[in-house]
């Protein structure tokens, strides 16, 4: 059986450069590539009809994935992740119509799943056999399993300060682990040194062009469980700002291929942490590029990413969007964590947390009208955050103590 490829080429995002599809690709002038479709085939291939008898997975738009028709995906079930409504949260924070796509629910518990999934997938397909890739957290897991998924080998890099629950499991999922006395990006050149001794494959995010394919199925889910009519505001915490990037490349796509009830897009919300916040820095200078920041410290670890090599293309986003980048004070990171699980019983991550406190901020300076369709991402689970949600717990004594704290 012969397969449809709907990829036309891949182009650089910093020159317009283009490559043939159907090699592997890293970088270009040391900036990413975008995989670029034919939007008009895939429209005339895919219906919305047909996309709704699909299984429920990313899998489903597959058109729009570097894959096509062919069937060769390493996958454990990712997506679709629910969109869930959030009236309590919401009340809180003083917006009326809010909802949290609810991320953590993927395998691995978090979002790196679906570009990881893909990343591996097209690794895989063109014959590779050793990953290597820097992490501030979740990608090391998720590499580690979709590598052990495919019969790769996985090779990660991390800050020996990392959760201690990302050092494990990419250990447990058969991958070699490295403890880095630095942060993501002095991983990050670890990985390009033993590329010369090992030749293994540089999995770094937006180092290769497919993982922020897999990451842009975010967007067409939300997409989609809206009835192709997008929100207002979409708050998303970034880190290398993949998932940002790969949304708002999916509403372009989706309206290239007239899918979309409206052509006003979502203000794209960029949310950082005051303890690591390049982008959020980058945006009030009103620059397109990022400086390093200094002494990047926060619990919320994906955002921990001081350098990003498509700080560009998450600037260009977020204005184009009408949006904003902003940092969220690290110290309230706990705080809305706690009331977000407590409203609405959500596994809410620190990263998260950072867009409901932002979200909450600006209603409160008028900067976001209560009305809006609001979306936030919960890119993770809490789960795997536990030495930051540590809290005490009292001993059992008396009925009357039990009867004071139902009270209380
Ligand atoms: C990686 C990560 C982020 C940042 O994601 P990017 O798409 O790289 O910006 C946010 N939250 C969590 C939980 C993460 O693991």
């Amino acid at each position: 059986m012969t397969h449809e490829h709907y990829v036309s080429h891949l182009e650089s995002a910093i020159d317009g450069t283009r490559f043939e599809p159907g090699q592997v690709y890293t970088l270009h002038k040391d900036r990413p590539l975008w995989v670029k479709y034919d939007l008009e085939r895939v429209a005339g291939a895919l219906s919305k009809d047909t996309l709704a008898d699909r299984d429920p997975t990313m899998w489903r738009y597959r058109e729009l994935s570097p894959l096509g028709t062919e069937t060769c995906e390493v996958t454990l079930g990712e997506g679709m992740t629910p969109l869930l409504d959030c009236p309590e949260l919401g009340r809180k924070i003083g917006l009326e119509q809010l909802w949290i796509k609810d991320e953590s629910q993927l395998p691995t518990g978090s979002f790196k799943s679906r570009g990881m999934a893909m990343a591996v997938t097209m690794a895989k397909k063109f014959g590779i056999e050793c990953l290597a890739l820097p992490t501030a957290g979740n990608a090391g897991g998720a590499a580690a399993a979709y590598a052990a998924r495919a019969g790769l080998k996985c090779v990660v890099f991390m800050p020996k300060d990392t959760p201690i629950v990302n050092q494990l499991e990419a250990k447990w999922y058969g991958a070699e682990v490295y403890l880095i006395d630095g942060l993501i990006n002095d991983c990050g050149r670890l990985v390009k040194e033993g590329q010369s001794k090992f030749d293994w494959f540089d999995l770094s995010t937006l180092k290769e062009p497919y993982r922020i394919e897999g990451k842009k199925t975010m967007g067409l889910e939300l997409a989609e469980q809206l009835d192709w009519r997008l929100p207002d505001s979409i708050f998303y915490p970034t880190g290398g700002g993949t998932g940002l990037i790969g949304m708002w490349k999916a509403f372009q796509e989706l309206n290239g291929m007239g899918w979309l009830d409206s052509d006003v897009f979502p203000k794209m919300i960029s949310v950082q942490s005051t303890g690591c916040c390049p982008i959020a820095r980058a945006y009030e200078q009103e620059e397109r590029f990022a400086k390093p920041f200094e002494n990047a410290q926060t619990l919320a670890s994906g955002l921990r990413v001081p350098v990003a090599v498509g700080d560009f293309m998450i600037l260009d986003a977020v204005r184009e969007s009408g949006g904003a980048a902003v940092a969220y004070d690290e110290n309230g990171l706990r705080y809305w964590q706690r009331e977000a699980m407590v409203s609405e019983g959500i596994a809410l991550c620190p990263e998260a947390a950072a867009c409901v406190g932002a979200a909450q901020k600006m209603v409160e300076t008028g900067q976001l009208d209560p009305n809006e369709r609001v979306v936030i991402f919960n890119t993770g689970a809490v789960q795997k955050y536990v030495e930051a949600m540590e809290i005490g717990l009292p001993d059992f004594e008396s009925w009357e103590q039990v009867e004071a704290d139902l009270n209380g």
